[in-house]
């Protein structure tokens, strides 16, 4: 079957399609099938849109009634059935058990415009321009998600300088070799350091597109209370980290701490549809009616299936008991493979966890290996020098080990240790 019309007609800019040219057809849980009927291990999960697998039995169906009794489908933000349900369970199962109060806003259905509607509501609030963000940070490919972001290739694509913006170090960027904080602290007491104060710091718990650094929790403890001291908000990005990538709902709850503002997209529709939120704290809603706006907001269809998403995965915590258990899995399979490289390293957190490897060729090298054995892989980093691996939240323990061992092949393959035994157990 032809692929030609997408060499001829579709645009250079495309990515996942070049490095994956398989025609996909049908999808099921961590499985995508081709054209042709080859089905490959989806480890990629949609770069975490797809937490609980493609088209999930009970959110498709939902869908096919709604559609299939004239629901309303475009809304911009008028009320809908649908979009009370989402709120009220929102409200029920997410926001109300973890103690949080946020107002929720409907930015536009993707990352990028919840991280620009979360900068502009920041410079509103605050009156200050300035925004600081981390190095390695991804935040999206608008201007102003841009501005925030660390990718030099992705910010030369904006043609335009990216200011009011300045790049801090994130946790660890020097080895442990500096303290902390030290230059934050630093210039926001003194004022002649000539660094304007900013109107929030925006920061990833793991940077999901930068190399998935993870900060820990007590950087995150001191960035936030460093903050609070000098009324700067704190902005987390939990488009890809959050939705339970990481074990919790949101991925800032293991740190305790109560982020200002916080952006929301990739699976929070449960289902791969675009939708996204911006929540913020109830005295940050200084917004004028109409003064963010957008077309594609009221998404009912994603609005259906991520209510219902909440109610199946998160009204008590057994699915979160059980993913714990597959981070485990998935943690001492990975440690086992780095075992076969020397020098290589864990990072990451959850179910956003890769493998380091010393050769920044190798990870490039073992996702092409894995994608010749049926399996999605991606890579992360500034030199793609990680692997990244994004089982859906979902999979069973059979399948991620199966997954596990496609890796393990792939890394031995692409370092040519081809013939150490394998560490891995078969799957059980
Ligand atoms: C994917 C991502 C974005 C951008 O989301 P889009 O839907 O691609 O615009 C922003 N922030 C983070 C952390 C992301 O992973």
């Amino acid at each position: 079957m032809s692929t030609e019309i997408f060499e001829t007609r579709e645009s250079q800019v495309r990515s996942y399609s070049k490095n994956w040219p398989a025609v996909f057809e049908k999808a099921s849980g961590a499985y995508q099938t081709t054209e042709d009927g080859t089905r490959y291990l989806d480890f990629f999960s949609g770069a975490g849109a797809l937490n609980y697998g493609h088209n999930h039995p009970e959110l498709r169906d939902l869908i096919v009634d709604y559609v299939a009794n004239d629901g309303v489908t475009h809304s911009l933000d008028m009320n809908t059935p649908p979009k009370r349900r989402f709120l009220q369970t929102f409200e029920d199962i997410i926001l109300k058990p973890r103690n949080l109060d946020y107002k929720v806003m409907f930015p536009g259905p993707t990352g990028t415009n919840t991280v620009e509607a979360a900068l502009k509501l920041a410079r509103k609030v605050t009156g200050r321009q300035h925004i600081l963000s981390f190095t390695n940070a991804f935040h999206g490919m608008t201007l102003g998600a841009l501005s925030v972001t660390g990718n030099s290739m992705k910010r030369r694509g904006a043609g335009i300088p990216l200011t009011n913006s300045s790049k801090i170090p994130y946790d660890d960027y020097f080895d442990g070799d500096i303290p902390d904080f030290i230059w934050l602290e630093k210039v926001l007491e003194d004022s002649g350091s000539g660094v304007d104060k900013p109107a929030a710091v925006i920061v990833e718990t793991v940077q999901g597109e930068g190399g998935l650094n993870a900060a820990r929790m007590e950087w995150l403890k001191g960035l936030a209370d460093l903050l609070k001291r000098h009324n700067i908000l704190l902005i987390v990005d939990d488009v890809q980290a959050g939705c339970g990538r990481t074990g919790r709902f949101f991925s800032f709850e293991e740190a305790g701490i109560v982020p200002d503002i916080v952006c929301v997209s990739k699976s929070i529709s449960g289902y791969g549809l675009p939708l996204a939120l911006t929540l913020f704290k109830p005295e940050l809603d200084v917004w004028e009616g109409g003064e963010h706006n957008g077309t594609f907001r009221g998404n009912n269809m994603a609005f259906l299936t991520g209510a219902r998403a909440f109610e199946l995965f998160w009204s008590d915590d057994t699915f979160q008991n059980e993913l714990a258990d597959k981070i485990e899995q998935l943690r001492t399979g990975l440690e086992q493979i780095a075992g076969h490289v020397k020098g290589a390293t864990i990072r990451g957190r959850g179910f956003l966890t890769g493998i380091c490897y010393p050769n920044p060729d190798t990870a490039g090298k073992v996702a092409a290996e894995c994608y010749k054995r049926n399996m999605l892989l991606e890579t992360s980093g500034p030199q793609d020098e990680v692997i990244k691996v994004m089982p859906p939240l979902t999979i069973s323990s059979e399948d991620l080990q199966k997954g596990l061992q496609i890796i393990e092949e792939s890394t031995l393959a692409a370092t040519g240790n081809a013939g150490e035994p394998s560490r891995l157990r078969p799957p059980h």
